[in-house]
């Protein structure tokens, strides 16, 4: 059924940890419990330094020897399981096990096309935010990952040394890109109206 509905977004400048929350979440038109919780979810250099900088050393050593996971040079995916339905590594009943700021860049701005924000006039100023944060995360780990294969050292076989140079690396990354972020609002709350299609009877 189709239902015209109010949508909260709120955008959350926390420079390269920046997110997009949508209320449309809480009550996902799907009805099915996943969502769009259906992802391989990737943790690059940049969400790999920061999970370090926050203590988190050894949630990574245990997933990388995971057997769910995929483990490259500098990169780890948590593959989605297959049982019947796909779904995340990280889902549970109670929806995603990892706080907004913990997840990966797809995860923390996803929102339904039905939502239709980047349509929005106030939306503008984050698509470029957006755009920005992508083109600066993709350079840090790019030279990242080319640094540790000039280096000949990767996840899979050396992960102490990756993490000492992701704890050199990540705040020279976090400063640089805190100028750019300043540029924009901390926060940013946007109430729309949308036509939204529910797969079951609410
Ligand atoms: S983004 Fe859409 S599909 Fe995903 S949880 Fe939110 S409302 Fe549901
Ligand atoms: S990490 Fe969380 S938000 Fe992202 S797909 Fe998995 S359960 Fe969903």
């Amino acid at each position: 059924m189709k239902k015209q509905v109010s949508v909260n977004i709120e955008f959350i400048n926390k420079g390269l940890r920046s997110s997009i929350k949508c209320s449309l979440c809480a009550n996902c038109p799907k009805g099915d419990n996943i969502g769009c919780c259906t992802y391989s979810p990737t943790f690059t250099p940049v969400d790999l330094g920061y999970y370090l900088e926050n203590g988190k050393e050894d949630f990574l050593k245990r997933m990388i020897v995971n057997s769910q996971v995929t483990v490259l040079t500098g990169e780890i995916t948590f593959n989605a399981f297959i049982e019947g339905v796909r779904y995340c590594f990280f889902h549970s009943d109670k929806g995603c096990d990892l706080s907004i700021e913990d997840r990966d860049s797809i995860c923390r701005q996803f929102l339904c096309p039905e939502v239709k924000l980047w349509h929005h006039s106030e939306a503008k100023q984050w698509a470029e935010f957006w755009e920005v944060m992508a083109e600066w995360e993709t350079r840090f780990n790019h030279q990242f990952i080319e640094r540790l294969e000039h280096l000949g050292i990767s996840l899979e076989k050396n992960c102490d040394a990756v993490f000492e140079l992701l704890r050199e690396e990540y705040p020279k990354w976090k400063e640089s890109y805190a100028e750019v972020a300043s540029r924009y609002p901390e926060r940013h709350l946007l109430k729309l109206n949308r036509m939204v299609t529910y797969k079951k009877h609410i």
